[in-house]
């Protein structure tokens, strides 16, 4: 894959390449099944971003689990909203269970915090989370993050599930934007 994308209106250039975050997914693996290899999770997987990285980590999940999917947006373009939407809710009984949150990115913490409380609220024995990436200095939550592939710092990325206006989520890289 070019150094360079164009998508829209935006350039971006490569920031971290497919093996690297390949190694930091296998690395992640395996701290979350020395945390949950006999407790029956389930990992949920906030669509749309985390599909890849939820792909990539569950093939190397050598435990039984089950994954969940939730929809929910707080994004327009290169900007959080600040507004949180649930467009597709959880729709099974999680009741005492360990709940995983798969993700692609967390940015303010303002998701992870929505998410947090509707699963404390439906009953869930547990609630962490498990990110390919994460920007620390954006970040104003309290709730720790358990599971991370890369900090990096604050400014936008897309590629390996991560979009810029729903473009750039089959790049096997992460691309950072070109600030102009
Ligand atoms: P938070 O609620 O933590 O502020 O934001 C989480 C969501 O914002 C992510 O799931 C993702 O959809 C979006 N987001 C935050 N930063 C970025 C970024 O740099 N690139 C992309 N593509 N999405 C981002």
């Amino acid at each position: 894959m070019s150094e360079n994308v164009t998508l829209l209106d935006k350039t971006f250039v490569k920031y971290i390449n497919s093996a690297d975050i390949d190694a930091a997914v296998a690395r992640v693996a395996a701290e979350i099944m020395l945390e949950y290899r006999y407790d029956d999770p389930i990992l949920l997987v906030t669509l749309n971003g985390a599909i890849v990285f939820a792909v990539d980590l569950m093939k190397q999940l050598d435990f039984p689990c089950r994954i969940s999917c939730v929809k929910i947006s707080s994004y327009s373009g290169t900007e959080s909203t600040g507004t949180i939407n649930s467009l597709i809710g959880l729709n099974e009984d999680i009741r005492g269970k360990r709940i995983l949150i798969l993700e692609d990115i967390v940015d303010t913490g303002r998701t992870y915090v929505h998410l947090h409380q509707m699963l404390t609220e439906a009953g869930a024995k547990d609630v962490r989370i498990a990110t390919m990436t994460m920007k620390p200095d954006a970040y104003k939550a309290d709730l720790p993050v358990h599971y991370v592939g890369f900090n990096i710092p604050n400014k936008f990325v897309i590629g390996r599930g991560l979009d810029y206006d729903g473009y750039g989520r089959n790049l096997p890289d992460i691309y950072q934007v070109v600030t102009d």
